[in-house]
């Protein structure tokens, strides 16, 4: 056992669950919308409070629905020291909202409540990189398309080599005091662990899943629908035994 093996290692999740989900078009925000009988973000909870060494959870919703008692929460089932906060209006901003809320642990993992059918072994996964040594680490998988730079006008300027490339998931781990900073130093960009590198940090991709995609529109909602018909069985998927 190596000494990183036997660090305790106490870990946060925020979940983010804020966003307005327009592009799904269900009439209320994306986390809320129902997958088999329950909210998006009851899938997500339920998975994450199996985590080990769970020692915070901080849902952040949108502002009018940070109330766990609202019907529309019916499904999500909350540990009793979970807490609620609400969001903002950037995802960026609701996650500052979280990880002002997650309090002391060693690790804090940003999770997109829209990616509700994570595997929880992505999230050890996660954990087990930063708690080994890195300041942060995200789930990644390749790409199966070719990827071209274009420019304004629509001339492709470039084809990056694929070898290299990852499509990255959520949830995103990072050693707390290095996210802290990262959100204190006020610079943009479109995910949590960009913002760490642009702090100066070495950030690893650890195997992600396909299950880990993330639910925009009705074509992803059908598709996490199938997944879990096919989970229950046969009967319940509507397919011959
Ligand atoms: O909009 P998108 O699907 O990319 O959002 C990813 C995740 O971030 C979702 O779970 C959404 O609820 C959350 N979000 C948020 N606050 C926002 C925007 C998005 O918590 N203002």
């Amino acid at each position: 056992m190596t000494d990183a093996d036997a660090a305790p290692c106490s870990v946060g999740v925020v979940v983010v669950a804020a966003g307005s989900g327009t592009r799904l078009g269900a009439g209320l925000p994306k986390a809320f919308v129902p997958l088999a009988g329950r909210p998006l973000l009851g899938h997500a909870v339920a998975t994450v409070t199996r985590l080990p060494g769970l020692r915070a959870l901080v849902v952040v919703a949108p502002a009018d629905l940070n109330d766990p008692g609202a019907p529309e929460w019916a499904g999500v089932h909350l540990p009793p020291d979970a807490v609620v906060v609400a969001g903002g209006a950037s995802r960026t901003d609701s996650v500052a909202a979280g990880l002002a809320a997650v309090g002391e642990v060693d690790v804090v993992l940003v999770h997109d409540a829209a990616r509700c059918l994570t595997p929880l072994a992505v999230f050890e996964r996660v954990v087990e990189a930063v708690r080994a040594g890195a300041a942060g680490a995200v789930p990644g998988i390749p790409l199966v398309d070719t990827v071209k730079t274009v420019d304004a006008t629509g001339v492709i300027t470039g084809t990056p080599d694929r070898a290299s490339l990852r499509a990255v998931q959520t949830p995103q781990g990072f050693g707390r005091e290095v996210l802290v900073a990262a959100y204190r130093s006020g610079l943009a960009a479109t995910d949590d662990a960009a913002l760490v590198e642009l702090a100066g940090h070495h950030v690893v991709v650890v195997e992600g899943d396909p299950l880990a995609f993330k639910v925009t529109t009705r074509d992803d909602l059908e598709h996490a629908e199938r997944v879990l018909a096919e989970r229950a069985g046969p009967a319940a998927a509507g397919l011959p035994d």
